[in-house]
């Protein structure tokens, strides 16, 4: 545990809050204390109303804010004076809570307050700290939890026994903290959930937090049950992308949507699965209300798999748009899949839930193994599962949840997507949600997106060896394929039949035409699997119905392509995977034309730029965006009963009219 107070930074800060937001961000920085929106802070200060009056003022985190990039406008002020007659009251509905708090802020636009807000009001000190601290969760999820607490902090914490946050939460604390707190106490160790600390400015409270969980750490690295170390993977390798796909196809099933599904094979995750304990360990309940686990197991991939962890959650959403999402995917979908095999799968409606989910399956990993070496992993009861689930609170602040992109939960592949119309496909997919796994044969294309929904992977595509390893590499991260886009082809420099070499016309074709039956052939499997069926688009050329002189491999190699897309079309729609043809012509805004062969040809035909651009029927120009919007569209619901069309996107040809 490490203290990353700097007096230097603290003196910069302005005033109370600055520095509130200051020590939040010092909190927010360590993972171990608190993850994706977990964790609150507070200060109470006083400031002068409209009327001239001094008033008391609460600054609790808002929800949506993450401590480790809270800002001041992340911090909610409640009037304190009516926080505290609220906690004497003897009882209060969680929607009635959260109205109160709603209504009793001193600023209208500022976040929906934390639903702890009235915990950090009874506390009698300025600055109050709260974490879910994995290392104190792994003491207090033992049968003995309470008893190690007191035996680590004796008098100067109060402890209180697992209460779902909310209300009842901030009576029990209240009552607990007169009964109990003395001249020594310096935090409160709430058993099941987390930590508390307080103080009379921000670093003691900070520093104070920093103490207590360390006290913790040094208690589990005294009992061995601090670093537990990984078994090394021994197994054969698994056949991943088959396996991933039928695991993603069966979970989306049970959705009702299609999901990500991200595979952690590092030996901590792989070693974590294969334990011969794991379907009691994995199977109890969850280690913090933050996270609600159903748990049963199913049978999968038609062998023995594993624990199966259902319906994972975090109630304190960190996204607000991804509530809702979660909401739904608690009633039928789980969120992590522990396999012998695979590992640890996670699981999410996008590529980046699937990543939140992942990073608290990890530290949950942490906290089961730490709790288990201790001397036996306790989770939450049944009942205290139930309640979260069930929680009002919960549910008012999910029905606010955003709006699901078309595409959210599935994955496309494009190929040459580092420029041109393929990296204009690739953003018209991400943007509807899309998560993507790009390829080209330019390296630029690693580092061309940044996200959770990009992977960009280099791939000489006439290698049949790199298309497997990027196959195996995509389905890894995103658990299936929806979505090919054959994109990638070359364009030669013109020549007449005449002098046309055989070398030239095989590499044409090789990369044209022959790379794409390469890849549909080891796509087909996985397309087969996607929950809303399959789709392939190929980018062909207004070269197929309107060949021109002197651009004969070229044209041959997209003539044949279309004819390998309209008997796909008819092989592959009783496996309900569809497939249609662009045909774009004059795009301009690719690698291939420079502004000088741009100026040639405009030249050659005795036209400006412009008019050469706009030369034809509809006197537009062709962008690459417009041709990768109808493609993606082509994905989409519009077209969802068209197969083997051919659609032109070239503002119209009059030799294809
Ligand atoms: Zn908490």
């Amino acid at each position: 545990m490490q203290n990353l107070w700097e007096d230097a930074a603290a003196a910069a800060q302005n005033g109370e809050l600055e520095l509130r937001v200051y020590t939040s961000r010092l909190l927010g920085r360590d993972k171990s204390l608190v993850l994706h929106g977990g964790g609150n802070t507070s200060v109470k200060t006083t400031e002068k109303n409209l009327f001239g009056e001094e008033e008391p003022v609460l600054y609790v985190k808002g929800s949506g804010w993450d401590l480790e990039a809270i800002e001041a406008a992340g911090f909610s002020p409640v009037r304190l004076e009516h926080l505290r007659r609220l906690a004497e009251l003897p009882a209060l509905s969680d929607p009635e809570m959260v109205n109160q708090l709603l209504t009793h802020q001193t600023r209208a636009n500022a976040p929906v307050p934390s639903v702890e807000a009235i915990l950090h009001a009874i506390l009698p000190y300025p600055y109050v700290d709260h974490t879910h601290a994995d290392a104190i969760i792994s003491i207090t999820n033992t049968e003995d939890g309470e008893a190690r607490i007191r035996e680590i902090y004796g008098d100067t914490v109060v402890v209180v026994p697992y209460v779902m946050p909310g209300f009842d939460l901030a009576r029990l604390c209240a009552e607990r903290f007169d009964a109990e707190a003395g001249p020594h106490t310096i935090g409160m160790v709430l058993l099941n959930h987390g930590i508390f600390s307080f103080g009379q400015d921000a670093k003691e409270s900070y520093e104070r937090m920093i103490g207590l969980v360390a006290r913790a750490e040094d208690y589990l690295k005294r009992y061995n049950a601090w670093d537990v170390p990984p078994v090394a993977d021994t197994l054969v390798k698994v056949e991943v992308a088959g396996d991933m796909a039928r695991l993603r196809l069966d979970l989306s099933k049970a959705a009702g949507f299609p999901l990500i599904v991200s595979r952690h094979a590092e030996d901590k995750y792989l070693s974590f699965a294969r334990r011969d304990d794991i379907a009691s360990i994995s199977q109890q309940g969850p280690a913090t209300p933050d996270h609600v686990i159903r748990t049963k197991r199913l049978p999968l991939l038609g062998r023995d798999v594993a624990a199966y962890v259902e319906g994972y959650q975090k109630y304190f959403a960190s996204h607000e748009p991804l509530a809702q999402e979660r909401k739904t995917m608690l009633d039928a979908a789980p969120r992590v899949v522990l396999d012998s095999a695979l590992g640890m799968c996670a699981v999410g409606k996008s590529a980046q839930d699937a990543a939140v989910v992942a990073d608290i399956y990890g530290h949950t990993i942490d906290i089961i193994l730490r709790a288990t070496a201790l001397g036996g992993y306790q989770a939450l009861p049944a009942k205290d599962i139930f309640d979260v689930e069930y929680w009002d609170l919960e549910q008012a602040k999910l029905r606010k949840g955003g709006k699901l992109l078309p595409f959210s939960g599935e994955v496309a592949l494009v190929t040459g997507a580092a420029s041109g119309i393929g990296r204009a496909c690739v953003e018209s997919l991400l943007v509807r949600g899309a998560a993507v796994v790009a390829l080209d044969v330019d390296a630029a294309v690693v580092t061309m997106k940044n996200g959770a929904n990009f992977l960009g992977l280099q791939c000489d595509l006439t290698s049949e060896t790199q298309f497997k390893q990027a196959l195996e590499q995509g389905m890894e991260k995103f658990g299936g394929l929806d979505m090919l886009v054959l994109n990638a082809g070359i364009f030669p420099g013109g020549c007449r039949i005449e002098s046309l070499k055989t070398e030239e016309w095989q590499r044409v074709m090789r990369i044209n035409l022959d790379a794409n039956l390469m890849l549909m052939r080891e796509c087909h499997p996985l397309l087969k699997l996607a929950p809303r069926g399959g789709r392939v688009v190929v980018i062909g050329s207004k070269n197929v119905p309107a060949p021109g002189p002197g651009a004969a491999a070229y044209s041959a190699s997209k003539a044949a392509l279309n004819q390998l897309a309209r008997v796909a079309a008819l092989e592959w729609g009783a496996d309900n995977i569809r497939i249609n043809s662009l045909h774009p012509n004059a795009v301009f805004d690719t690698g291939l034309w420079t502004p000088e062969v741009l100026a040639a040809r405009a030249r050659h035909y005795g036209l400006t730029v412009d008019e050469y651009k706009k030369n034809n029927v509809l006197k537009t120009e062709v962008t690459s965006r417009d041709v990768a919007e109808l493609a993606a569209e082509l994905c989409g619901s519009l077209f969802a009963k068209t197969t083997g069309a051919q659609i032109p996107v070239d503002g119209g040809n009059d030799r294809v009219i």
